[in-house]
């Protein structure tokens, strides 16, 4: 069975242009340390050095306002957590409910060190409104993070507003764009932003390696020490490897933005239309004008989401829910909750998740099977 994988917001499948860039630095001889002054240093301290241009590049960053870090988390991490410690754990963070647990959970270790955290709640749109970020600014407030675009409903955030905001009222502004970066334009200068993070494996390149922007002048505290690579944000011998596979991969990624903004948002327009038009009472979550180009959230009120889930991977296609699975107990998604999405529509959501690499005759497959499933499955509900 040709299995079909339609779920590009967990991770992507790493394209052989990246795979072919990482594969001299973990053979013999291009094996070196960047920091040894021999020629086999020399030789990865020059791969990463390129690596760094073009990943600055690919953001309208500068080299040194660049690095490589473990993950999208850590970079997460790193801009709010540094951002404090460089300010003794004082001050005030604006964020938003609908974060990823990378900024959600590092939000709660800050309230936890003192610094003071406002949540900021969203529309049924799943889109926060710039005027509540805007009442929630405090003389105090420090920082804002707004992610740039939400991994589970896809909605696109007011980042530039919202940066605009948070300078007048004197604060830094970090966004989350591991989900947006190769599906819209991602450039810091245009977004406004002071700290961005993001993740390879978002865009065909490796898990286990991310890129923290820190623009030129930020104030940050360490989150660990060593010998000061990658300007201190991630010490360590650097995975020069894994930056020589990202580099591609952002290229590669900056390349495809037109392509989902075309054939990709064609493709799940289509789908779309076609479970309006062959399931009943299905509903999309999220603002259809304000969502990244590749992702479908919508709920099939009356079936579990996680029993579609199954019962699509049993024929041999991978989607995922809108819902954590805890300790057994079906929990609807934290993000559907905070935009006021009823449970049980909740727990019928699924998210499909298209790349560049998605072709037609995957989506005509899904709705082959998805209508009868759905079908199936709420005949069994009420019986
Ligand atoms: N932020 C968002 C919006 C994400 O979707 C993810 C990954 O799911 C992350 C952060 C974390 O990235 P990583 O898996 O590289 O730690």
């Amino acid at each position: 069975m040709n299995r079909i994988y339609l779920d590009n917001n967990a991770t992507t499948a790493v394209t052989p242009d990246v795979l072919e860039a990482m594969l001299p630095f973990l053979r013999e001889g291009g094996h070196g340390n960047p920091s040894s002054v021999h020629s086999f240093g020399r030789e990865v301290k020059k791969a990463l050095v390129e690596a760094r241009e073009s990943a600055a590049k690919a953001l309208g960053a500068e080299p040194e306002e660049v690095s490589f870090t473990a993950n999208g988390t850590q970079s997460d991490n790193l801009a709010l957590l540094g951002h404090f410690a460089a300010r003794a754990w004082r001050g005030h963070l604006v964020t938003a409910a609908i974060e990823h647990p990378a900024v959600l959970r590092a939000a709660d270790e800050l309230e936890r060190r003192g610094v003071a955290v406002t949540r900021v709640g969203v529309d049924r749109s799943g889109v926060v409104d710039p005027d509540r970020m805007r009442a929630s600014l405090r003389p105090d407030t420090s920082l804002v993070s707004l992610m740039l675009a939400n991994n589970e409903v896809g909605t696109l955030q007011p980042v530039p507003e919202v940066a605009r905001l948070a300078h007048e009222a004197g604060a830094a502004m970090h966004t989350d764009a591991v989900q947006a970066f190769g599906k819209v334009p991602v450039d810091v200068r245009e977004l406004g932003v002071d700290y961005l993070a993001l993740s390879a494996h978002k865009f065909h390149g490796p898990k286990g390696v991310g890129l923290f922007y820190a623009r030129r002048g930020s104030k940050l505290g360490p989150l660990a020490w060593g010998a000061g690579q990658e300007h201190g944000h991630h010490p360590g011998t650097e995975n020069v490897a894994f930056a020589a596979g990202m580099a591609v991969a952002m290229r590669r990624a900056t390349a495809a933005v037109p392509v989902y903004a075309g054939r990709v948002r064609a493709l799940r327009d289509r789908l779309w239309s076609e479970l309006e038009r062959l399931v009943p009472g299905v509903v999309r979550n999220g603002d259809p004008a304000r969502v990244l180009p590749n992702t479908l959230n919508c709920a099939f009120p009356g079936v579990e989401g996680d029993q579609l889930l199954m019962n699509l991977d049993l024929a041999g296609i991978a989607i995922s829910t809108g819902s954590a699975c805890h300790s057994g107990a079906i929990e609807p998604s934290a993000v559907l909750v905070a935009m006021g999405v009823p449970a049980d529509a909740a727990r019928g959501a699924l998210r499909i998740s298209l790349s560049d690499e998605t072709r037609d005759e995957e989506l005509a497959r899904l709705l082959e099977v998805l209508p009868a499933m759905v079908e199936r499955l709420r005949r069994l509900a009420v019986a």
